[in-house]
């Protein structure tokens, strides 16, 4: 009883202490620029202002299509294209928007299915930054104009952050030059200290970054997507950034060694542990653009070393054998993690629990192959007792990619070291469960599937009760946000940052 009325008064008091929440000027509101502040504007940028639309709106009307709807509907699940739309969203749902009365706006690649192609959530205007002065000027045009500012890099978020109905947009895909420095000093720091880096600016994507460490001889710690499209300096970094060789190496957070940033006065700073201090703390976990508009990340690179891959794939007769065979196989975990081999592995209702498939692919670095093989085979030995038929090898190879996850390097770094959820410095597995609704879904349709969401999410809380979210991939439905996000509160209560916190996008999505 104490502790719910403990718990009863702490929510009270966050309520009453909360500033009264107000709306920022949105497009098609009277406080709207006029076109000529937005000349103004133009003069001051190095490129011409950009009106971002879906890219599926090139499919309409659907009597005489306005664009090449071919090659919109060829390269719609292309991560690498979607990423060079200004209007486009990796998770097409976050480009459409769901009033309160549940009108749905939108654009669906499905021209048929006779809805009208609308903005939804996508911005209609904003900047195509190609120098940190075009970040200035935007950022201070957002501000004079008290306009709903998004920040986009690629559109891969999973909660929609880089899209907002009416909000003025930042797009800093073409902010892409990378710098090698193999003796990089940060500002600030006694020379003494020198470290191999590969210095990024906020456009470059995973890809570029991984042929630029290839390029120089070394690897750098990053994340996995097809294609590697995934933007390597701007989301990623700023929620906390896995990578399968964080159990070696630690979280993209623990690699960055500088970061230069816009906040939100329009100034440009340089931040790391020796100046700027507590904004590097900051922005490194705490997410997204709360903060700033980062400009650029310097990682530290590491040696290229040995490198297996494990792969057991089948297709098992029964759905026990595969429970059977997952439970061993998360039975392997701790000691696997500590070890320092990663894993990246996506449990999704509609394939990997119902279904008879599974597929499990592990990356284990700098250890030999003969080492790999004799962990690993008292596992194959089970997966085949129970399936014969399985194919589970392993294969050197010299190259690297990426994965994720928890555990080794990233359990022994000091949780009070950046703004990351500390739930990372104890967590071993980071566990996706994800959905999907048809385009042209009613609202009801959408809203059953969003239970079964909180659902699922209340299965993984019931096995890790009190775990934690991952900012970049937690879920706009976790049950407990408060905690599951905790350092994310923490940081807006205002305990470590003597910046004020200004939003640059926005959560609410419907
Ligand atoms: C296919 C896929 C694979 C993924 N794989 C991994 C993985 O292996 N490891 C992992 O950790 N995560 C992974 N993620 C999650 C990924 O980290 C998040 O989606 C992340 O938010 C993407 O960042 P982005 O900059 O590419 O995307 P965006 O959607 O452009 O931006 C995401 C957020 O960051 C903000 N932002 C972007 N650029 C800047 C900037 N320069 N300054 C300030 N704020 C900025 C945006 O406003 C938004 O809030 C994956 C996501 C997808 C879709």
């Amino acid at each position: 009883m104490k502790t719910i009325l403990w718990i009863a008064s702490l929510f009270t008091s966050v309520v009453l202490s909360k500033p009264k929440p107000r709306c920022r000027c949105l497009y098609g509101d009277s406080c709207w620029p006029t076109e000529e502040e937005f000349a103004q504007l133009q003069s001051k940028l190095s490129q011409p202002l950009i009106r971002p639309v879906l890219p599926e709106s090139a499919c309409y009307p659907e009597s005489n299509p306005s664009g090449n709807c071919t090659d919109v509907q060829a390269n719609t699940l292309d991560g690498r294209w979607r990423s060079d739309q200004a209007g486009s969203m990796q998770s097409t749902n976050f480009e459409t928007f769901i009033f309160r009365n549940g009108t749905i706006e939108g654009c669906y690649l499905n021209a048929t299915l006779g809805f009208p192609c609308q903005q939804g959530s996508v911005p209609p205007v904003g900047v195509d930054a190609r120098r940190v002065e075009d970040v200035q000027v935007a950022v201070k045009f957002a501000a004079d104009h008290d306009l709903l500012l998004v920040v986009r890099s690629t559109g891969h978020d999973y909660l929609g952050r880089s899209a907002a109905i009416g909000a003025f947009m930042i797009w800093t895909h073409h902010l892409k030059n990378i710098t090698a420095n193999s003796a990089f000093v940060p500002d600030g720091a006694p020379e003494s200290g020198t470290y191999n880096t590969l210095t990024l600016q906020s456009g470059v994507q995973w890809f570029e970054a991984y042929d630029a460490a290839q390029e120089n001889g070394r690897t750098i710690i990053g994340g996995l997507s097809a294609g590697g499209s995934v933007g390597a300096a701007g989301g990623w970094i700023s929620g906390g950034g896995h990578s399968a060789f964080a159990p070696q190496h630690g979280l993209g957070i623990d690699n960055a060694i500088q970061i230069t940033i816009v906040t939100t006065s329009g100034e440009h700073l340089t931040a790391n542990s020796h100046i700027n201090s507590d904004l590097f703390w900051a922005v490194r976990g705490g997410g997204g653009g709360t903060y700033s508009v980062l400009t650029s990340v310097t990682y530290r690179t590491h040696e290229i070393t040995p490198l297996t891959a494990v792969i057991v794939a089948s297709n098992f007769s029964l759905l026990a054998v595969k429970k059977d065979i997952l439970t061993e196989h998360l039975k392997l975990w701790p000691g696997l993690s500590d070890a320092g081999w990663g894993s990246f592995l996506v449990l999704s209702n509609a394939v990997a629990i119902s279904n008879t498939n599974l597929t499990l692919v592990l990356v284990v670095p700098n250890i030999s192959w003969a080492d790999t093989n004799a962990t690993i085979n008292p596992f194959f030995d089970f997966v085949r007792d129970a399936q014969p038929d399985t194919f589970a090898t392993t294969i050197p190879f010299g190259g690297f990619y990426s994965c994720h996850v928890g555990g080794g390097k990233v359990s022994e770094i000091d949780p009070d070291s950046a703004g990351l959820n500390p739930a990372w410095r104890k967590a071993i597995v980071h566990m996706v469960v994800g959905s999907g609704w048809l385009s042209g879904s009613t609202v009801d349709q959408i809203r059953a599937v969003q239970q079964q969401l909180k659902d699922d999410l209340a299965i993984l809380e019931s096995l890790a009760p009190g775990g934690g979210a991952y900012f970049n991939e937690a879920s706009l439905y976790e049950i407990n946000p408060l905690h599951s996000l905790e350092t994310i509160m923490n940081v807006w209560k205002g305990s470590r940052i003597r910046m004020t916190p200004w939003v640059f996008s926005s959560l609410q999505k419907e």
